[in-house]
């Protein structure tokens, strides 16, 4: 490398006295995705900032926001296992974020820190990139864990007509449909597979798939669908998707929902709208890191 090229390396990382702090903390830490999407994404924008990776301990959390406010730090995603222990240190909490007691995006404001749920607008925000639209549709969602209650309040909010909620712990179902009805009394929402299964559109939220070929719903409520999703993204073609893959029913898989939670994020941190493509490729990369697979949400005919 000759010194000009080495300037033009050195001037696309523009460490200076104005450098912004932005990072995630979680445990553990090192494999997260974000810290190359997001300096990624401020270098595309021309943002002067660095986004970090931070492993923290549960007993360091008193002390953490200090330390982030004498840091400079502006704002950082929150991760495993800390999304809902943060909540107790945080000034104040977006409505998504209330309902759920959850955070994900943290971003310090002239009142204090501020946590939200990008979760939920996250995985709303991949179906609307694949034009896949949810006003008035029927919904079968399997799972009732963390992602399962973000997903199913933006579903609510986004308007949704009706929703059926089944998992393997049916208290937790029965819970979770508690928590949506008493804040949207209209939905009509329902904790038992329907006699009648015909399904707009059927959404894994469970982690079955993920370590094994395991389906998580049975194959009627799949002949009866017209749309499949599946939030794990790795693999990239779970046992369901590949079941939808062979009877042509629409599917995706979700790693546009993990993108759309950063691109929520950047957003709220920046005022800017996000560079999707840049983040999306870098996932891509990260994530399949050379698998030949097109990850695309892709329609079938
Ligand atoms: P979680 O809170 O631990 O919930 C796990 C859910 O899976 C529960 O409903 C659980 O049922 C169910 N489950 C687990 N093992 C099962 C089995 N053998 N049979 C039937 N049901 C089973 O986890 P989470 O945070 O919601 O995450 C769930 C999945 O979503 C994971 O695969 C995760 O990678 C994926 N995810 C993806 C994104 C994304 O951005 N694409 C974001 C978040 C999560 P019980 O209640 O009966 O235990």
């Amino acid at each position: 490398m000759n010194s000009d090229e080495r300037v033009a390396k050195l001037s696309c990382i523009s460490i200076n006295g104005e450098t912004a702090l932005y990072g995630v903390i979680g445990n553990p830490i090192k494999h997260s995705f974000s810290p190359r999407m997001h300096s990624l994404a401020f270098q595309e924008c021309g943002i002067n900032a660095v986004y970090l990776p931070f492993l923290i301990n549960e007993s360091q959390l008193p002390q953490l926001l200090n330390a982030f406010v004498i840091s400079g730090v502006q704002g950082f995603n929150v991760t495993i296992p800390f999304k809902e222990k943060i909540v107790p240190y945080l000034d104040l909490l977006s409505d998504e974020a209330a309902m759920l007691q959850s955070v994900n995006t943290v971003i310090r404001t002239d009142d204090g820190w501020k946590g939200y749920s990008t979760d939920g607008n996250g995985f709303i925000r991949s179906l609307q990139a694949a034009d896949i639209s949810l006003k008035g549709k029927r919904i079968l969602l399997a799972g009732a864990g963390g992602a399962a209650r973000a997903i199913t309040v933006s579903l609510a909010l986004a308007g949704v007509s009706e929703m059926v909620i089944v998992n393997r712990t049916q208290k937790k179902a029965d819970n979770l449909a508690e928590l949506l009805h008493s804040a949207i009394p209209n939905l009509h929402i329902n904790t038992i597979l329907p006699v009648d299964l015909q399904t707009d559109i059927v959404i894994n939220t469970t982690s079955v798939g993920m370590h094994n070929d395991d389906c998580p719903l049975p194959d009627e409520v799949l002949r009866h669908c017209n749309q499949v999703v599946d939030i794990i993204y790795n693999p990239p073609e779970t046992r369901l998707l590949k079941k939808a893959i062979e009877w042509s029913i629409s599917h995706m898989n979700g790693i546009d929902m993990l993108l759309y939670q950063g691109v929520e994020a950047f957003e709220l941190w920046t005022g800017q709208k996000a560079p999707v493509d840049t983040m999306r490729q870098s996932l891509i990369d990260s994530v399949y890191s050379g698998s030949a697979t097109n990850h695309s949400p892709k329609k079938s005919s």
